[in-house]
């Protein structure tokens, strides 16, 4: 009998065709195995029938931990067997699949993390020791099939030792792509901040003892630079702020070890968990008791940023050093995407830093560290990039054409929709320039690729000067695509609709903003979305509130709350007293006091996110937003121990949700309620508030389904608290799994309305 297989799925670069290889030897079947040009696994076999069926079954039962098997697809051929023994032949070009992938990268497994240690190892202190079932793929590879030449290790032809556990069926590298030693592999080096060597027979351990000493470091790694310092000593951390202008945004830290993770900070066993995973994201733990690190590298936040090492590199830093932990903050210069080449380092990194150290291979994409954070069992994307990119997300349905979306502005990513799998790029950042725009031309352009995906139409935002408008709109003219655009709530909700597979919900939908269909500013919206509808309707949403100078009142709250507050309370003494705390002073609070009087100037929103920056500057938690979501992050830790003291019943007038009321409250109440319970409270009425009219629209339109989806939807007390309001009611209350609430998960959310939908 002789059968030919195709596999599709994540099949190239996990130890697959190894796999095949020794399936087919143990039951005694000749033939081949080889990679495809479209990512997918093409298998001859030709043998008895009973021992066919036994690699049929353990094709699917035993494959290897990290393959995704989509489908296989299989033809029975005529004619006389013709080989005589089984073989891994070099891979074809031959491309008429598509959807399959190649897979993330992985973290150093436990069996090369034991040979990194062993000093009897050819490979003992290697720093980028790797396997079929560990290392970088995603970031090194430039086209497919994932062979060797076809990635960045191509400048390492391997020695004869590394030659030999590659050529060999039973070893563990048997066609490991990414195998080096360190006489054939990849070289690491220390240099000064301009570039100059410095001699060390031991430089990766020695970078870990000048971190721990206070120097700050570039650290090349598998997507991009670190910066790198120690997480307790003031100076470098000081100076880390000054040269990268990150006034108080949270550095992430790698921790030396699950053990010392815990000495800082509370580890759930779902944390726990994801910490280990081979993804090893950066997970935000709640810090303990007995946290120990210094203040400045989470300011003021109830939780921090922590990563276990992900490569053999990482864990040689810590050796020589008593360090809990470092930091480790991605490289990128303000609104640029990381650093990923040598070259550029030296040019954008040689101030901030004292040294670098660099290896010799390239990255071909680079890809940010993940992060996510966990509510009671769930896990919760604030961002999906290195561990999870390109993996597909895979849906219950197939779409009726393969979309692009683009995303919005803000903490951008792509997708490429193509039937049922959403593949997500890695994390792109703020697209408002030429750099970033590239990179995500790019990032696009090399997910099409894999994919091998035949694009039918790009979706965008509704925002007509978003530069992710304006390229969609390039893009679409280019290739006879056709243009969907999708307005940026809806597109958030459409995304969860998609993640549960149900076909109708109430959404919920809070963040800092979106253009609206009247081209408003909105961001506290309940919206009813069907699947097959490419509309939706707006059934309620926050009080419109008062955005005094526009882009400066989301920089500085005071102004939210002078808007706010103005409509109910006297507000003269209370601004006047405060206005140190505005850029200009009492020259501005003076201006605000006029145009309030006179409304000049002054648009509106329906922010959710806009409300809670103004409590923070009445509760003196923020007063100045030096980066995205600050305020609101503050107040949330703020509010970690406080409870709902106001206790107000939510004021809904027709579709409206007040919130001058609970605002004023809270300035009513300042001295005679503690600041915890009053940034508690704010966060129990607008949740309470906003399920409540989210549930009496589901009733009046018969949906079982309310979602809670946003920026906002990171933030704990919303979620528990609206969690609770929904269900008490029994209805099911739906959040994001799969991709971020925030908006890394729009791009995902436009491309389903634009594959669901009819037009
Ligand atoms: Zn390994
Ligand atoms: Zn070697
Ligand atoms: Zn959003």
């Amino acid at each position: 009998m002789r059968i030919k297989i195709n596999v599709t799925g994540i099949v190239q670069g996990v130890g697959f065709r190894p796999f095949i290889y020794r399936t087919a030897v143990k039951y005694g079947l000749t033939g081949y195995v080889r990679n495809r040009g479209d990512a997918g696994v093409e298998i001859l076999i030709e043998g008895k029938e009973q021992d066919i069926q036994n690699f049929m079954r353990d094709l699917t039962a035993k494959r290897p931990p990290l393959a995704q098997i989509h489908e296989i697809i299989t033809a029975t051929l005529q004619g006389k067997t013709e080989h005589d023994k089984f073989t891994i032949y070099k891979s074809s070009e031959e491309t008429e699949l598509s959807g399959s992938v190649i897979p993330p990268d992985i973290a150093i497994c436990n069996e090369c993390l034991t040979e990194l240690r062993n000093p009897k190892d050819p490979r003992y202190d290697y720093f980028f020791i790797t396997c079929t079932n560990c290392g970088p793929r995603f970031t090194i590879i430039e086209k497919l099939p994932y062979d060797r030449e076809n990635t960045t290790m191509r400048e390492f032809p391997l020695c004869g030792f590394c030659q030999k556990e590659y050529a060999d069926p039973i070893n563990r590298r048997f066609h490991a792509q990414t195998v080096a030693c360190p006489k054939c592999g990849p070289k690491v080096y220390l240099t000064t901040r301009n570039g100059e060597q410095i001699q060390h027979d031991d430089p990766v351990r020695e970078a870990g003892r000048l971190l721990s000493e206070g120097s700050i470091l570039a650290i090349k790694g598998y997507g991009g630079f670190h910066v790198a310092a120690s997480s307790t000593k003031e100076k470098p951390l000081m100076a880390l702020r000054r040269a990268k202008h990150r006034q108080a945004k949270p550095f992430a830290i790698m921790a030396r070890s699950l053990e010392t993770a815990k000495s800082f900070a509370e580890v759930n066993s779902k944390e726990e968990e994801l910490l280990t995973s081979s993804a090893r994201p950066i997970v935000l733990l709640n810090k303990s008791s007995t946290y120990s690190l210094s203040p400045l590298v989470a300011p003021d936040l109830h939780n921090v940023g922590v990563m276990l090492p992900y490569t053999g590199l990482h864990y040689l830093l810590f050796d020589r050093v008593d360090d809990a932990a470092f930091v480790m903050t991605s490289a990128n210069p303000p609104n640029q995407p990381i650093v990923k080449d040598n070259d550029e380092a030296l040019k954008t990194l040689g101030g901030t830093v004292d040294y670098f150290l660099f290896h010799n291979r390239k990255i071909a994409h680079r890809c940010d560290d993940s992060v996510l954070r966990v509510h009671g069992n769930r896990n919760v994307f604030v961002r999906r990039s290195r561990g999870y990119a390109p993996a597909p997300i895979m849906l219950k349905e197939k779409a009726q054409r393969c979309v692009i979306g683009l995303g919005g502005e803000l903490n951008n990513v792509s997708c490429v929709l193509l039937e049922n799998k959403a593949f997500i790029s890695q994390h792109v950042g703020d697209v408002e320039n030429v750099e970033t725009k590239a990179f995500l031309q790019e990032a696009t352009n090399h997910l099409i690729r894999l994919t091998n995906s035949h694009v039918d139409a790009i979706a965008c935002d509704l925002h007509p000067k978003f530069t992710t408008t304006a390229l969609a709109r390039e893009l679409a003219d280019e290739n006879g695509w056709q243009l969907i655009q999708v307005q940026h709530h809806h597109a958030h909700v459409a995304a969860l609709m998609m993640e549960h597979a149900v076909d109708e919900i109430v959404g919920v939908v809070c963040d800092g903003y979106g253009y609206g269909v009247d081209g408003e500013a909105w961001g506290g919206e309940i919206l009813l979305c069907t699947r097959e509808s490419a509309e939706f309707k707006r059934l309620g949403h926050l009080e419109p509130q008062p955005l005094l100078g526009g882009d400066a009142a989301t920089r500085y709250p005071m102004r939210i709350a002078a808007g706010i507050l103005s409509k109910k309370v006297n507000i003269e003494d209370w601004l006047l007293r405060n206005s140190r705390h505005l850029p200009h002073g009492e020259t501005e609070a003076k201006l605000i006091l006029d145009q309030l009087q006179k409304g000049i100037g002054v648009s509106e929103t329906t922010s959710c996110g806009r409300v809670l920056d103004g409590v923070t500057a009445i509760l003196g938690v923020c007063y100045e937003r030096s980066y995205e979501g600050e305020p609101a992050m503050k107040l949330e830790s703020a509010a970690m121990k406080g409870k709902d003291a106001l206790k107000m019943k939510p004021i809904i007038n027709g579709d409206v949700l007040d919130t001058t009321q609970i605002v004023s409250a809270i300035f009513e109440n300042i001295g005679k309620v503690s600041k915890a319970d009053l940034a508690y409270s704010v966060h129990a009425y607008l949740a309470r508030g906003l399920a409540s009219l989210a549930l009496e629209k589901a009733l009046e339109n018969s949906v079982k389904f309310i979602g809670f989806s946003g920026g906002a939807a990171c933030n704990q007390i919303l979620t528990r608290v609206m969690r609770e309001t929904v269900e008490a009611e029994g209805l099911t209350f739906l959040v994001h799994e799969a991709v971020p609430s925030g908006d890394g998960g729009v791009s995902f959310g436009q491309a389903v309305v634009g594959g669901f939908s009819r037009f």
